[in-house]
């Protein structure tokens, strides 16, 4: 049995007087106590976010590969787990989109952040114009095939299956859809890490909100929810934490 797991990604959003929300948030998630929860905030928000909540999961959007060096603006796996965060998204579709990454790169960063003792979220999903050449499950299968580690296991990876086309537009795929996707998500896994593949949690990510958190997280392949824009605030998030209890606790 796969507990849910509900993840905010504040993405570049918050200050210091926003994390306010997130004490509403942990307490949400500690009476949801069949649910995991965890948000993802921007670098400079991880410190003082672990030390406000300490309960709630706190996490990154992204790290560097190396463990240090020469790279001037980033960040890596080891300063933010020395900040306070237990996790970290890795291929997230806009760092694929604005920073041209690649799912070799979400691979790396993936590795990266394991090797410090982080769990990792790692992104996939098609372009509207890949669904629309009927190519969506090749290219979610390919990332899966680039971007998973061959050691990944349940303790520490959760994929995030997100249509970029979903992301921050309104827009979701129908439940078929969704379990269809997941479906070949987690069989593609199967043939990488084989029966750990099981265990691992498909969540999935696309304008998720509390009017159709409850009908997405009911689908048997849904194991959680990557949430953008609903995360930011505790009267948008919480009603979501409170439908994966309600679906899943
Ligand atoms: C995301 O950023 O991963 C996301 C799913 O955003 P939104 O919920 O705003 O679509």
């Amino acid at each position: 049995m796969r507990r849910k797991l509900v993840a905010g990604n504040w993405k570049m959003n918050g200050s210091l007087r926003a994390l306010e929300e997130l004490v509403a948030i942990a307490a949400a998630a500690e009476a949801a106590s069949a649910v995991d929860v965890a948000v993802a905030v921007p670098f400079t928000l991880i410190a003082p976010a672990a030390a406000l909540v300490p309960t709630l999961s706190i996490g990154a959007e992204d790290v560097h590969e190396a463990e240090a060096g020469a790279h001037t603006g980033c960040v890596s796996a080891a300063m933010v787990r020395e900040a306070g965060a237990r996790f970290t998204l890795s291929g997230h579709s806009e760092r694929r989109a604005d920073q041209h990454e690649t799912s070799h790169d979400a691979w790396a960063k993936a590795a990266a952040a394991h090797a410090q003792g982080l769990q990792v979220i790692l992104c996939c999903g098609e372009t509207e114009a890949e669904r629309n050449a009927g190519r969506a499950e090749r290219v979610v299968q390919a990332q899966i095939e680039k971007s998973v580690p061959d050691n990944a296991t349940p303790d520490w990876f959760t994929l995030a299956y997100e249509p970029r086309w979903a992301i921050g537009t309104g827009r979701t795929p129908t439940l078929d859809e969704i379990a269809s996707m997941h479906a070949i998500a987690r069989a593609k896994l199967r043939t990488m890490i084989g029966d750990a593949a099981d265990g691992v949690r498909i969540l999935y990510g696309g304008s998720v909100t509390g009017a159709n958190a409850a009908d997405i997280l009911a689908c048997e392949s849904v194991d959680g929810a990557l949430v953008g824009g609903a995360s930011l605030t505790a009267d948008k998030f919480v009603p979501i934490i409170e439908a994966a209890a309600g679906v899943g606790g």
